[in-house]
């Protein structure tokens, strides 16, 4: 039976589920719901189909194959000859037509990667985030194209490391503030075992997004040692196609990993504090939490969106499964 993987970008959740409310429903012309195909340029790996003019070498597309090689070479994953096919739409609407049209158990998302038995594709839509979302989303797919049985938690925060441009070092800006707020109110602190305990990405919140985040920040930034055995569980994944706790390696190599990545991402504050003083005020130390917050209060159930915090709870918003997620 075919299997369909399929991961998105989690941003503009909330927007979208308040717009959904109040939608009336009515049938699309199939011409606004067609693929994006007038146009396609094939470079390397990549196959971008868009119904509008996109130069071969425009600066996005070159950053997406630079991308490629840097997944390859950071990770010491070999280059596949798979094709992504990238279904590019001109504008948000097409794009939001197109997924209401084919993909109805799916929220509305920015952009997001499917995988099948057969195919590696990404649809997303031009506009002001087009680059992010295809970073992300092309991690994915280049990750994919070489590694089976990827835990969703390590897929998820390799993809949101490398949505930031070349030259940031995967510096997550929102996600440094939200995890350092949250420690200090006792809202979150890191868990791998529930992390690895993920296998459907619509039951993870923003938090844990950000949460993996970190993981695979300090894996890949904080020592050749960490880097080395991120590659290394990623070459076993390889060779052997079985996926084993991550946490059993890294217990074995750090057993205060826990520490260690706090002290990680207090690290990263300090450094963006240093480089940007009103981010600054707002995160607290790591490690300084506040008085007034309760030991043990409810951890935070929240979703995020790429604007900031919002207190409401989770949401399950694909009460159906037609496609299988992981
Ligand atoms: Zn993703």
């Amino acid at each position: 039976m075919p299997r369909t993987r399929i991961r998105w970008r989690v941003a503009g959740f909330v927007a979208v589920l308040a717009a959904s409310t109040t939608a009336c429903v009515v049938p699309a012309a199939p011409e606004f719901t067609a693929l994006p195909d007038q146009e396609q340029v094939q470079r390397e790996q990549l196959v971008l189909h868009t119904d509008f003019r996109l130069p071969r070498h425009h600066r996005l597309v070159e950053e997406l194959i630079a991308l490629r090689h840097d997944v390859s070479e950071r990770l010491e994953v070999p280059l596949s000859d798979e094709p992504i096919h990238v279904y590019l739409f001109e504008d948000a609407d097409r794009f939001h037509g197109f997924v209401s049209r084919h993909h109805e158990q799916l929220p509305e998302r920015r952009a997001f990667f499917v995988e099948s038995d057969t195919q590696l594709v990404v649809y997303a839509h031009w506009g002001d985030r087009v680059a992010e979302d295809l970073r992300h989303e092309l991690t994915h797919g280049y990750l994919h194209s070489v590694v089976p049985h990827l835990p969703l938690w390590l897929d998820e925060g390799l993809a949101e490391y490398h949505e930031l441009p070349r030259g940031r070092k995967g510096l997550h800006l929102p996600h440094i503030t939200a995890l350092s707020d949250r420690y200090a109110k006792y809202l979150w602190k890191p868990g791998l075992d529930r992390l690895q305990r993920f296998t459907d990405v619509r039951d993870m919140r923003q938090i844990d997004y950000a949460e993996s985040w970190l993981f695979a920040h300090w894996l890949m930034e904080s020592s050749p040692q960490r880097s080395a055995l991120l590659r290394n569980y990623l070459a076993r994944l390889r060779m052997t196609g079985e996926c084993p706790p991550f946490s059993r390696y890294l217990a074995e190599a750090e057993p205060n990993y826990e520490q260690e990545l706090l002290a990680h991402l207090e690290s990263l504050r300090r450094e963006v504090e240093l480089n940007d003083n009103e981010f600054g005020s707002r995160a607290p130390p790591v490690g300084v939490r506040n008085p007034l917050a309760l030991p043990g209060a409810t951890p935070c159930m929240s979703r995020f969106d790429r604007s900031g915090w919002d207190s409401s709870p989770p949401k399950r918003a694909f009460p159906s499964d037609t496609d299988r997620h992981v």
